[in-house]
């Protein structure tokens, strides 16, 4: 009997220390497991390249998988990429042209780089233009990567002659309407806005440009006035703005008249299209007489972030 219960007694205390062995494997084997896990996410290899707690979490909330699958590849540090998804106007397509360019040209701010490479203004003007989404409407966009094509037809009326001179003939019939509205508001507040120049259909921008370019070559054209397709006067959105007939051009954007056009154009959904220091990205020289129909809601937009129509377009409206 003694020993019976021995046996048993002994028995009972290999399996329990079989079990407990078992059981400590068991849970070493899922600890082990776990450490596989978590070294195989992009958090561990993030934090092991050397990003911040805090930039691991925005770069696995805001990157699309290739972006974050390239970051870990290149197992470099490169805040930039970071930097460049905080600004307001970036675009994940865009991020390796963003990186090359600052790296080419240091000293550039991130929120310039952004906008150039989005508008396209990192190639030569004119290079690999494309055609203009018509479909746009008074959305669209013409500029020196998109033009309109030689038989490109806008809704034109003419216009009145209270609101023009006689280069001014014909436009946009919404753009027309907002103008008198505009001509109106400004009528009350003691001046006159008149147009000066306003459609100008494919031929004739084809014998201003042609003029410009056999006196004086075509950089010196280029410069001066636009190939044809790629006028805004071919919309008949745009007019070039003369302030109670004074033709002097020198100090338009000095008198008061002009600071009531920064103030007011946007509410009739108009917007100075070639504005100062943008000429990088417009590829135009400030023409503070030079403006574009858009509609109010963009005009607005544009109006309260004071970027230009060609961001706009490129972040909101471009496929
Ligand atoms: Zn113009």
């Amino acid at each position: 009997m003694a020993k019976k219960v021995r046996i048993k007694k002994r028995n009972v205390g290999i399996a329990g220390g079989i079990l407990v062995v078992i059981i400590v494997l068991i849970i070493g084997l899922v600890k082990w497991k776990e450490k596989l896990d978590y070294q195989a996410t992009s958090e561990y290899k993030l934090l092991s390249i050397g990003y911040s707690e805090e930039d691991t979490t925005f770069l696995i909330e805001n990157l699309d998988k290739q972006h974050l699958n390239n970051i870990i590849e290149n197992r470099e540090l490169n805040e930039d990429i970071i930097k460049f998804y905080k600004q307001e106007y970036f675009l994940e397509k865009n991020l390796d042209e963003y990186l090359n360019y600052v790296k080419e040209n240091p000293g550039t701010s991130y929120t310039d780089v952004v906008a150039i490479i989005n508008v396209g203004a990192n190639k030569d003007w004119y290079d690999g233009s494309k055609s203009t989404d018509t479909t746009k409407g008074s959305a669209l966009l013409v500029n020196k990567f998109h033009s309109l094509d030689s038989d490109y037809q806008p809704n034109l009326v003419p216009i009145k002659n209270t609101y023009a001179y006689a280069n001014a003939k014909e436009m946009d019939e919404d753009a027309y309407y907002a103008f008198i509205s505009m001509f109106n508001a400004a009528q009350e507040d003691g001046f006159k806005l008149v147009m000066n120049y306003s459609y100008r259909n494919y031929q004739e921008q084809e014998e201003v440009y042609n003029n410009f370019k056999s006196q004086y070559g075509t950089e010196y054209a280029d410069s001066y006035a636009a190939r044809p397709g790629h006028s805004e006067h071919q919309t008949g959105l745009a007019f070039d703005l003369i302030i109670d007939s004074d033709y002097d051009k020198t100090n338009f954007d000095t008198s008061p008249k002009f600071a009531w056009l920064q103030e007011n154009a946007y509410k009739y959904g108009y917007i100075l299209r070639y504005p100062k220091d943008k000429e990088h990205l417009t590829g135009y020289s400030y023409e503070p007489w030079h403006y574009r129909y858009v509609g109010v809601e963009i005009a607005t937009y544009i109006h309260q972030h004071n970027i230009t129509y060609d961001e706009y377009y490129a972040y909101f409206l471009e496929g």
